[in-house]
């Protein structure tokens, strides 16, 4: 297939001129020009063949490897001969190396920070993530791994043929005061990676903590064009917008990050809004690792800039259909190299997809462990709630937000915020609903807590296992 540009939106975007007296063709300003260099690049990789980009990744790791074991004390001796073997051998070797986990990473400490940094690879700078287990992760990047992160972010707006002109709202930070209602904040650009290339539209921001009727009177106030939200609140959103009639009016797409998507949120989010879900597979810690396709509704790993590996129980990589572990390699970070670091979701492998792209393919995202259902008899599953299973509970009684937490092997908590005390006939048709869905083997019990919390970052699981 010939190598194909982005949708032919991107022709019509005005890019951002550095200098005043230059207005054609636009001189784009030095980190916008680098983004622009790798945008160029990836332009022309997305169509490689899967085995083409495999031979890349395996040069790109072994600079990586090379560093890691020279300069980053935890590595020191844990890399053997892998920087120096060649094509499968490489992979053989490769795939004994045993993963790197969250507890590693917060036990390692500085150890697992590059005593040097190249010349080129720019400052570090520092994250935290709070992870679901409480315990923050430190993650330090170096500017050239931002700038890497920057070039997918464009790419993400390009593959999904973007306005970027219109304006975009955002309701994602839970920081407390930050973006408050009824302001919110107001930025003049999407932000500084699309924003040094690009003459962008406007970007609002709402702190996702803010009820939802004000969220909706916000929205309805901005009009924007584009909504990046987590999956948790657009369901909230769209419910509540269709009880009270209150809506974004000219919304032409959302973006949701962060969450597991809930089957049949896409279909409930494009009949009563109007507008198509996009989603995006990434982690604060590692960055980028999956983009939805622009003409499937699956994702593309992002093998430019992080080997992303889906593995079975035995270590193997999952053929199409099967569901592994996820283990992933962001190939630029040399401030804090992480070598097959397990985030801790699982993924369903997918086929090589019909657009022609020969970045690999999966097919969904389940979750966590933690976010896994654990039976009686030992079996484990996600019990993915679907749109049309919140829709049955939620007419059951006024319940606003929900939770569901298994609290013991035969116990599951349903925490719920409700408008106003329920009925024992309401209780018990959501005790009903509860046991269809998960199951008559367990006892389910009501709590109304004051609150239900979000993570530090935002995020909010629906289903939590504490087993
Ligand atoms: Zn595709």
């Amino acid at each position: 297939m010939l190598p194909r540009m982005t949708n032919g939106a991107a022709d019509a975007i005005p890019f951002e001129s550095a200098l005043s007296d230059i207005v054609w063709p636009a001189a784009v300003s030095g980190r916008g020009m680098a983004s622009l260099s790798l945008l160029f690049q990836l332009e022309r990789t997305q169509w490689w063949s899967a085995d083409r980009l495999r031979e890349r990744q395996q040069a790109q790791l072994k600079r990586l490897v090379r560093h890691a074991a020279t300069h980053v004390p935890f590595y020191r001796g844990r890399l053997g001969t892998l920087a120096d073997a060649e094509g499968e051998a490489f992979w053989q070797i490769w795939r004994s190396l045993p993963f790197l986990t969250r507890q590693d990473v917060q036990q390692a400490g500085d150890d697992l920070l590059s005593r040097t940094i190249p010349d080129g690879h720019g400052e570090l700078s520092e994250i935290f993530t709070s992870g679901s287990t409480g315990k923050p992760i430190r993650a330090v990047r170096t500017d050239l791994w931002q700038l890497m992160w920057s070039a997918v972010t464009v790419r993400e707006h390009l593959w999904h043929g973007r306005d970027l002109s219109g304006k975009l709202a955002a309701i994602r930070d839970s920081t407390a005061g930050k973006a408050a209602y009824p302001a919110g904040e107001r930025l003049e650009r999407w932000g500084f990676s699309t924003g040094e290339i690009f003459k962008t539209g406007p970007c609002v921001s709402l702190n996702i903590t803010t009820p939802i009727d004000d969220q909706l009177q916000w929205l309805r106030r901005e009009e924007p064009d584009y909504l990046l939200t987590h999956p948790t609140m657009l369901d909230r959103l769209v419910r509540r917008s269709a009880e009270t009639g209150v809506r974004p009016g000219r919304l032409k797409q959302v973006l949701t990050i962060s969450e597991i998507l809930a089957p049949g949120l896409r279909e409930l989010c494009r009949q009563r809004w109007g507008a198509p879900v996009v989603d995006t597979y990434s982690t604060r810690e590692a960055g980028y690792l999956a983009l939805q396709c622009p003409d499937a509704g699956h994702y593309h790993l992002q093998s430019e800039t992080v080997l992303v590996e889906i593995l079975d129980s035995a270590g193997k990589s999952c053929i199409p259909g099967e569901i592994g572990r996820v283990v992933v390699t962001p190939l630029h970070n040399l401030g804090m190299p992480l070598l097959r670091y397990d985030v801790g979701d699982y993924a369903e492998a997918g086929d090589a997809c019909p657009c022609g792209r020969g970045l690999p393919v999966i097919r969904r995202i389940l979750g966590r462990r933690q976010n896994m259902l654990r039976a009686a008899d030992g079996g484990e599953h996600w019990p993915l709630l679907s749109s049309d299973d919140i829709g049955k509970l939620l007419t059951l009684a006024p319940i606003r937000q929900y939770q569901f937490v298994q609290t013991h092997r035969d116990r599951i908590e349903v925490r719920l915020q409700a408008a106003r005390p329920l009925s024992d006939k309401e209780a018990r048709s959501v005790v009903d609903w509860a046991r269809t869905k998960f199951g008559d083997a367990f006892r389910i019990e009501l709590a109304f807590p004051a609150e239900l919390a979000r993570t530090a970052s935002g995020k909010f699981e629906d289903f939590i296992s504490l087993l």
